[in-house]
């Protein structure tokens, strides 16, 4: 076995036994100082929770999404510890956050939770959904049911490095809801870990609306500017 694989394995390990036992008592973010919440005071104070409110509007239909900050320095490196190094401490920590934003400004507006599906590509080679796991952490702080409502039609083609229009053009139509007697009438809120262009959110919440849900909004972790 390889230096690199006993250094994943080893992360692995690490990261299951700080996330059961709490025996990491290092900072999650700067990896420096100690602390029983897993994040120091300074880095605690330097996470930038600004609630961000945006409108997705395209062809006369509009959802709200909303977003803890901006994707960037300590939001950013908590996301990437997610989706990368698998640490769902990180995850956790980002649920309680959202969970935080839905408790003071959606409480009683939301009937059920739901995340942006992997595409099958991303989900083999990381073997986990990364808004899938905000969601189960925030379904259990916040005491909100989640329902698995979407999936991807087919793999399309990467996001990334598309300019905006082509962004849009790349993700239509490639949501199927599944669940369907669960949605109608209901208050659907979309976990999602960051929104960039809010294509892929815009999508997810136009085929979950279709299902006559009475309201579906959006909730990320971060906001990317570009
Ligand atoms: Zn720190």
């Amino acid at each position: 076995m390889g230096r690199g694989s006993f250094e994943i394995i080893k992360q692995i390990v690490d990261n299951i036994l700080s996330t059961i036992y709490g025996i990491d008592d290092k900072c999650i973010i700067c990896d420096e100082y100690e602390d029983k919440d897993y994040i120091c005071e300074k880095c605690k104070k330097s996470i930038n929770i600004i609630n961000i409110e945006s409108l997705i509007t395209y062809q006369d239909e509009e959802f709200i999404s909303y977003s803890l900050g901006f994707y960037g320095y300590e939001l950013k490196k908590l996301i990437l510890k997610l989706k990368y190094n698998k640490s769902f401490l990180a995850g956790k920590i980002l649920a309680g956050y959202m969970c935080d934003f839905i408790l003071e400004n959606l409480k009683d507006k939301v009937d059920i939770l739901t995340f942006i599906p992997s595409s099958k590509s991303a989900l083999k080679s990381r073997g986990f959904n990364q808004c899938e796991v905000l969601c189960k952490y925030i379904s259990k702080n916040c005491k909100i049911p989640y329902k698995e409502l979407l999936y991807k039609a087919s793999d399309s083609a990467d996001q990334i490095g598309l300019d905006n229009i082509k962004r849009w053009e790349n993700i239509k139509d490639s949501f199927i809801v599944k669940n369907k007697k669960e949605i109608e009438g209901k208050r659907v809120l979309i976990i999602d870990d960051v929104i960039t262009s809010g294509a892929t959110a815009f999508y997810a919440a136009k085929a979950i609306k279709e299902i006559k849900a009475n309201e579906v909004f959006i909730l990320t972790a971060a906001k990317s500017r570009v």
